[in-house]
């Protein structure tokens, strides 16, 4: 499901800075005939998502279940985010419409059928991403469905129509159809390292990546180089059985394809799953729940080859080395040309962010809120190299009253330092352009 987290760091006041500022002018959306912005060839309606007060009249900063903005606009919409609802689709439509519930999406997709409803207006910012950069800059799409359930609720209708909708927005916004822009929101990173442990997971193991991209026209490429350090991760669905765990019912989930291929910590089966230090602050090993995601690389996800072994590949994965099987002929990786950013000579290790936010100097004087990002757990080392390289706007939208009655309120701040996507582990993350090269491999 989806989550609003609309972070509101107090920090404090600092000094003037060169700054482009956009207002974005905020509009009521209205319950009157709205036509669904969908591609002709779906099926569609428009049902809005709820705009509204949750508290006294006078507080106008408790309400749901989006902001108004001016998108594209200054900001960019550059990333899409796919969900799974965790509800059915009526259920689904009516918690969006209930302004408590501080929770939307753009559009829900049915299960059987692939109907699509639209409930925020693409211009607009629904609350869904779990993260206020990703929130600013996406589209979050929801498909009716339980993770868990997975491929018994993700219908060929569905895949269809979720596709024809992705390639619609990808060339209306220009958002690149890759694994870096359009992402599940178990793609999506924290905006601070703390947050990890918190964030989503869906559309979880059984959502068919492979096929997913294959009908946005960007199969993984069979005709790639015959070795390459960049790779895509490519098993066959069907084929790649898995048995993973539901363990907030503790519960054995029955083995089934999937898009996840498991990550170990040394080449062999019987080695510690991989442990992202954001979900075992511990330093417990990586499990095989199926919400565990640091322990598992996703079908049509991208890695760096770190290291070999009969049988088995590493890959860099948050800034060290994790191991998958690769047994001859199986197909469990595609090698692949594309970009990889790698730290700037000199640079033994380079921050790695969950948001694209301006410099605290770069908000002016007056205002009250300048929201800048912190690095995460993780971070790239002199001899890594990981997938990356894209579009990431640098910028932050305050939005903090239902009516814009605050000062800068809907102001869309845009920062001058350029930040670019990384694959730094199953979650993107951001860098900062100085801090690391970009550069062509495979190629
Ligand atoms: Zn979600």
């Amino acid at each position: 499901m989806t989550s609003k987290q609309r972070i509101r760091l107090a920090l404090a006041l600092t000094t003037t800075g060169a700054l482009s500022v956009a207002l974005l002018s905020p509009a009521a959306a209205g319950a009157d005939t709205v036509r669904p912005e969908c591609p002709r060839n779906l099926a569609c309606d428009w049902v809005p998502a709820a705009y509204q007060q949750t508290g006294e009249p006078e507080d106008k900063e408790s309400y749901g279940n989006y902001d108004t903005a001016d998108r594209p606009g200054s900001s960019g919409i550059k990333f899409i985010v796919l969900h799974d609802t965790e509800e059915d689709y009526a259920t689904t439509l009516n918690i969006f419409q209930d302004p408590a519930r501080q929770t939307s999406a753009h559009y829900v997709v049915r299960s059987a059928d692939g109907h699509v409803t639209q409930m925020v207006k693409n211009k607009d910012v629904a609350w869904q991403a779990g993260n206020w950069y990703l929130n600013t800059h996406s589209i979050g799409i929801e498909q009716e469905g339980v993770a868990t359930e997975g491929a018994t609720w993700y219908t060929p209708e569905m895949y269809r129509s979720t596709a024809r909708l992705v390639r619609h927005l990808a060339a209306k916004y220009d958002i690149p159809l890759d694994r870096q822009h359009i992402l599940g929101h178990d793609g999506v990173p924290p905006t601070s390292a703390d947050g990890t442990k918190n964030m989503h997971w869906d559309p979880g193991p059984y959502w068919d990546w492979n096929r997913f991209m294959a009908l946005l026209g960007r199969p993984t490429e069979p005709s790639a180089p015959k070795s390459s350090e960049l790779v895509t991760v490519s098993p066959d669905f069907t084929k790649n059985q898995q048995e993973f765990r539901d363990c907030e019912k503790n519960s054995a989930l029955p083995r089934q394809g999937s898009s996840a291929v498991p990550l170990h910590t040394e080449p062999s089966a019987d080695a510690p799953l991989f442990s992202d230090p954001g979900v075992h602050p511990d330093g417990s090993p990586g499990t095989n729940c199926a919400a565990d995601w640091g322990s598992k690389i996703s079908a049509t996800q991208q890695a760096v080859v770190a290291d070999r072994a009969p049988g088995w590949t590493a890959i860099w994965w948050y800034g060290q080395k994790a191991w998958f099987s690769t047994p001859a002929g199986a197909g469990v990786t595609t090698p692949t040309s594309g970009r990889v950013v790698r730290p700037k000579a000199g640079k033994a290790e380079v921050p790695v962010y969950g948001v694209a936010y301006p410099e605290k100097a770069e908000y002016p004087a007056d205002f009250v809120k300048p929201t800048v990002g912190t690095p995460l757990l993780y971070t790239i080392k002199a001899g890594q190299a990981f997938p990356g390289g894209g579009e990431a706007p640098t910028g932050y939208f305050y939005a903090p009253t239902i009516d814009a009655s605050k000062p800068y309120d809907h102001t869309y701040f845009r920062g001058g330092q350029k930040y670019v996507t990384v694959q730094i582990g199953h979650r993107i993350g951001f860098v900062r352009a100085s801090d690391v090269d970009v550069v062509r491999s495979g190629s």
